[in-house]
């Protein structure tokens, strides 16, 4: 980095938190990566358009992250499913019963709050019956209480008080049954003003919509709050066309909504955003044991190196956590700027075995005892057993499962004991799973011993490990890394301060901007036209002729653009027939210049953004 470079914003000591948010935003908008939606009429909360560097940035993000999961690999194929699906579908995720957040909203303002998303606080609390109004003779017996710093006037809580009683229609209300007492940690009350909170209520998060020319309840149909379940929902398709066996993974990317309660952060939390999703699916360790002897377990933290045939989801997991670090890395979050949070027993889905949140520590991230930022997710990667096709299958009526050709081969074979142990196991899992969905004891068994059964020929629903990870929230953590300032010289030699995007090569939405170094010589402005046309197949290019050369290369500093071409009097052998069709080739981080062949431009610049 240049002398004088600011930290990067997840290692800043102070928090400058919403002074560096503004500021970014401010150069999204004035850059053009993102305004927000509906901007003319006044917007539209927690949805955003990306304009055209975000725009490139995104599909930047999409393309390596797709490239990555599955052209550079065996056995993951993609999908591009609908966004609205049968309903029914999301009955089977849980999405229809239980995809909710708590809300509350202030007794005062109105202003809604997602509960866990309040703060704990100490204080004084006054309580108050109910209020009347002597002249008229109205009165109100709606409770109300108000949380005051400890020591403060009660004079404040009296004044929270009389409003609440006046939004109820009493004009002049006197205070009734007044009473105080300390409390501490509590979150029923609004951080912003002290008053009183509802009680947290249930709000489902999907945004629904209706199918068909007619309004009614039976047309009620759902905009997709995840793109996982198409891709479970249409695994047996794919898994017979593609002609995979396990382990194989079905990707996705694609848009999805969910109904926040209070988007903020920017974008970090909005109401439409693009999902990049993989369902890998692989053998239920019973299987694994059987085929291979034994279930081979995580021995060390780090990377467990290439797939083996005798993994259980147990590295399964461990593998798709280290990949996926791999890969934000890979696109220049450093490894400091991401934190690996293993969510704890009581945090889990009832049905995951394990899940890891990659977090990156965003300038508006929660901080610890020490003011370090501890981050907020960016994905999440969770180890979710059979439980999504299980729920399909039983939701549908249609069978989930494989047919494992190596399995049954090798069961007969087994000791009978060990037949007997894995059945069990098999057999307790898949007990476990029925009783949770409310079926009966009875029954219940009677299905998980013809599961059991079932495997011992060979077949099985197929288990899962899931990294599920936002776009937009990627986006904006590439923005708050990327954002820089350093000091550089003028044009005149005087040191000024240089905003710079550092976006990796990879990610960078423009790779190359080409300039003629004068714009009124007819014989460089055709050579920089050639050059660029010359890039364009490969790369992103952005052209630019208009101003002081400094100047051009300080907008494209705040665009990210990574490499900078300089057609100049040396390109059109005029110092020489050696510097004859040569470029200054310019570095955004270092600002060092070199001189380059234009032959020689493609295939260098190809290299360092692949
Ligand atoms: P959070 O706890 O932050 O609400 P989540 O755990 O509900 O997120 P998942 O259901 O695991 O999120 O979704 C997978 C990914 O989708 C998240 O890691 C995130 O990157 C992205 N995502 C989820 N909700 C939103 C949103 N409202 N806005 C932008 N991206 C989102």
């Amino acid at each position: 980095m240049a002398a004088g470079v600011a930290n990067t914003v997840w290692d800043m000591g102070e928090p400058k938190t919403s002074e560096l948010m503004e500021t970014l935003a401010s150069l999204c908008k004035r850059r053009g990566f993102i305004f927000q939606s509906s901007e003319i009429y006044g917007g539209l909360n927690g949805f955003w358009d990306y304009g055209p560097l975000g725009t490139e940035l995104k599909r930047n993000i999409k393309d390596y992250w797709w490239r990555s999961m599955t052209r550079l690999r065996e056995g993951v194929v993609g999908l591009d499913a609908s966004i609205i699906m049968h309903p029914r579908i999301w009955e089977a995720s849980g999405h229809t019963s239980t995809f909710s957040d708590l809300m509350v909203d202030c007794l005062l303002t109105q202003r809604r709050f997602r509960a866990d998303q309040i703060e704990a606080q100490s204080g004084t609390a006054y309580f108050y019956t109910g209020a009347t109004e002597p002249g008229t003779g109205k009165e109100c017996k709606d409770p109300f209480s108000a949380l005051i710093a400890t020591g403060k006037h009660p004079g404040y809580a009296r004044e929270l008080a009389r409003k609440f009683y006046q939004l109820r229609g009493l004009k002049e209300p006197v205070l009734e049954g007044e009473r105080s007492e300390p409390v501490q940690n509590t979150t029923r009350y609004n951080p912003e003003n002290g008053s009183l909170l509802t009680e947290p209520r249930a709000f489902n998060l999907m945004l629904k919509t209706s199918v068909g020319p007619v309004e009614s309840a039976d047309n009620v149909s759902y905009l997709r709050p995840e793109t996982a379940q198409a891709i479970f929902v249409q695994f047996k398709n794919v898994l017979e066309v593609s002609r995979q066996r396990l382990p194989f993974g079905i990707c996705q990317i694609g848009k999805a909504f969910r109904n926040e309660i209070n988007p903020r952060n920017f974008t970090f939390r909005s109401r439409e955003f693009e999902q990049m999703e993989l369902e890998f699916f692989i053998r239920p360790d019973e299987a694994v044991e059987a085929v291979c002897g034994r279930v081979a377990k995580p021995a060390s933290p780090g990377h467990p190196g290439k797939p083996q045939p005798d993994w259980g989801w147990q590295l399964w997991h461990q593998y798709w956590v280290e990949e996926r670090l791999g890969f934000y890395e890979s696109i220049g979050l450093p490894r400091a700027s991401l934190v690996e949070y293993w969510q704890k027993p009581e945090e889990l889905a009832h049905y995951a075995r394990a899940t890891v949140d990659v977090l990156y520590k965003f300038p508006f991230s929660k901080r610890g005892p020490n003011g370090e930022l501890l981050g907020e997710e960016l994905e999440g990667i969770a180890a979710r057993s059979d439980f999504d096709l299980s729920q399909h299958q039983r939701f549908a009526g249609r069978p989930m499962t494989v047919f494992d050709e190596e399995l049954k081969a090798v069961w007969p074979k087994l000791d009978p004991a060990k037949q007997a142990e894995l059945s069990e196991r098999f057999f307790q899992h898949r007990l476990k799973y029925l009783l949770k969905t409310g079926e009966a004891p009875g029954p219940a068994e009677q299905s998980a011993r013809q599961d059991a059964e079932a495997l011992a020929k060979g077949y099985y629903i197929p288990h899962v490990i899931e990294p599920s990870a936002g776009v937009d929230r990627l986006a904006l953590a590439l923005i708050c890394n990327a954002y820089s300032q350093d000091q550089a010289p003028d044009e005149k030699g005087k040191l000024e301060t240089r905003v710079v995007m550092r976006f990796h090569p990879r990610i960078a939405p423009i790779k190359v901007a080409v300039f003629p170094l004068l714009k009124n010589k007819p014989e460089l402005v055709q050579k920089a036209g050639e050059v660029r046309d010359l890039l364009r197949p490969w790369m992103s290019v952005f052209y630019d002729e208009a101003g002081a050369i400094g100047r051009r290369y300080r907008r494209q500093d705040e665009a990210g653009t990574p490499f900078g071409v300089t057609v100049d009097f040396d390109t059109l052998g005029e110092k020489g027939p050696e510097l004859k069709d040569t470029v200054t080739l310019r570095d955004r981080d270092t600002m060092k210049q070199e001189r380059v062949k234009i032959a020689d431009l493609a295939p260098r610049l190809t290299a360092l953004i692949r």
